[in-house]
């Protein structure tokens, strides 16, 4: 959608065709959770009207690619119809992992990756399901499991791993989702993975778990990743990795193709190699860059910041940059900050009489942690209060030389990490010359 309206910028009189096999157009994945946990309707996750598409010249086209033919410069549909393309870009996304646990083809085997799915538990919700387990260490599995609490269900969650989103989330963090997951009534297994998932009369009946647990439910969400959606692509002889891989101006190794969204693997400067992603943002902005590069701007697509904010089981995550638990560089030069609280991060007060009597409180549902690298701050995963989210996005994201502060972040509390970050913020955005934050030319 970006890319064609990017392209539509560029060209008022170019013909643009938006091929898509869900019958719908374009909706929010991200909002998906919303309309499974009934906080809006699944009208309200519609990003564009089909008036809008009309209005812009879009033409928007129910169908199947089912091949592509570079060297004609066509593409087939599933019925054999043949569209020739100039400049044709691949944004097929990427594709919820099916279960491969004995028993996942049964009736109830239930995935979040689309409005169709959504809409498939619902009507499982409204014809009588009442227990679930779901299965996933990621966010999918959290949504899914708080979810289908919301919707009266008793569930029960897996995680193979000791914590909760281990890929990102320290001890403590986890424990502070994890107290809000138990207050929605959902009931956590810790190191259990589905051995096996029972059926009767072809529908899911129960789970058997590898330690032997016996769960009668009705329903099994499976989060357990998603895959890039490559076969178009391979099939048509075009360079596949674990996506498809692109290079800086977001073309594939064949001419005239372009590949952008989930389903491309692009030069990630932050980590230096080429990396899937599967985030919205990032999405957005490669669409972008594919559409004014389709055509002949010539634009190079640099990622920006990792950067995703959810909110699981209430509690607001944000995590930026290199934040997750696996992030360590081979010589261990990271140091990691961590600050808790309880409260709001401009306040920070320890709350007088209660439970949370110091601001390092491990109870506390506030937590800011930052990963230091040399002079800069690498990464930020924020739990709750998100006043400083935005300063550290700019401070993470433009890699600013923080070595003024460090001694101070290092031995703040809470109060005045707060202050000391958004004081430094503050004026580093007065600053009038700012230097590029990569080498230019990656
Ligand atoms: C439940 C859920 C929650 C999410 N939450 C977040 C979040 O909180 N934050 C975040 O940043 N990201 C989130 N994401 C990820 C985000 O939605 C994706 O990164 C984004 O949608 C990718 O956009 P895309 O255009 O590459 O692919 P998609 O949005 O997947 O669109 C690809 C489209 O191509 C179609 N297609 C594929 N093959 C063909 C074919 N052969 N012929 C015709 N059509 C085809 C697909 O059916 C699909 O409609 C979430 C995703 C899901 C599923």
């Amino acid at each position: 959608m970006t890319a064609a309206e990017e392209i539509r910028r560029h060209d008022p009189f170019a013909s643009i065709t938006i091929i898509t096999d869900e019958p719908y157009p374009m909706y929010s994945r991200p909002g998906l959770a919303y309309v499974l946990m009934g906080e809006i309707p699944d009208s309200r996750i519609f990003c564009r009207t089909r008036e809008y598409y009309a209005e812009r010249g879009l033409e928007l086209m129910f169908a199947r690619v089912a091949a592509i033919h570079p060297d004609r410069q066509v593409i087939e549909l599933a019925d054999g119809k043949l569209l020739p393309y100039d400049a044709l870009l691949l944004a097929t996304g990427a594709t919820a992992v099916p279960a491969t646990f004995p028993g996942s083809q049964l009736d109830g085997v239930v995935y979040l990756d689309t409005l169709k799915n959504v809409q498939d538990i619902l009507r499982r919700v409204q014809t009588g399901a009442r227990t679930a387990v779901v299965v996933g260490g990621g966010i999918t599995a959290m949504e899914m499991a708080e979810g289908l609490a919301h919707r009266g269900l008793t569930v029960h969650y897996l995680l193979r791993k000791k914590t909760i989103w281990s890929a990102l989330l320290t001890n403590d963090e986890s424990q502070i989702i994890e107290s809000h997951a138990r207050m929605t009534g959902i009931h956590i297994h810790y190191n259990e993975e589905i051995a096996e998932i029972i059926g009767a009369h072809g529908c899911v009946s129960a789970v058997k778990t590898t330690s032997g647990q016996f769960i009668p439910c009705d329903l099994v969400g499976a989060g357990i990743g998603v895959r890039p959606n490559v076969m178009l692509g391979k099939n048509a002889g075009l360079r596949i990795d674990r996506g498809i891989v692109v290079n800086e101006f977001l073309e594939t190794s064949a001419p005239n193709i372009f590949a952008a969204g989930d389903a491309a693997q692009v030069f990630d400067h932050w980590s230096g190699e080429y990396r899937v992603d599967d985030l919205w943002p990032s999405a957005i902005a490669a669409g972008r860059m594919a559409g004014a590069n389709m055509v002949g701007a010539r634009a190079a697509y640099i990622k920006d910041v990792p950067f995703n904010a959810a909110l699981i089981f209430g509690v607001h995550v944000t995590s930026i940059g290199q934040a997750g638990t696996g992030n360590r560089s081979a010589d261990d030069e990271n140091e990691t900050l961590q600050y808790q609280s309880r409260g709001s991060s401009e306040v920070w007060w320890a709350r007088p009489g209660g439970p949370y009597t110091s601001a390092w409180s491990h109870k506390g549902d506030n937590s800011i942690r930052l990963v230091l690298r040399g002079n800069q701050i690498a990464g930020a995963l924020i739990l709750g209060v998100q006043d400083i989210t935005d300063p550290l996005r700019d401070l993470v994201g433009n890699r600013i030389d923080i070595s003024s502060i460090r001694s101070q972040l290092q031995n703040t509390n809470n109060a005045s990490l707060s202050q000391t970050l958004r004081g430094f913020w503050e004026r580093w955005r007065r600053t009038p010359v700012r230097l590029p934050a990569y080498p230019l030319g990656v």
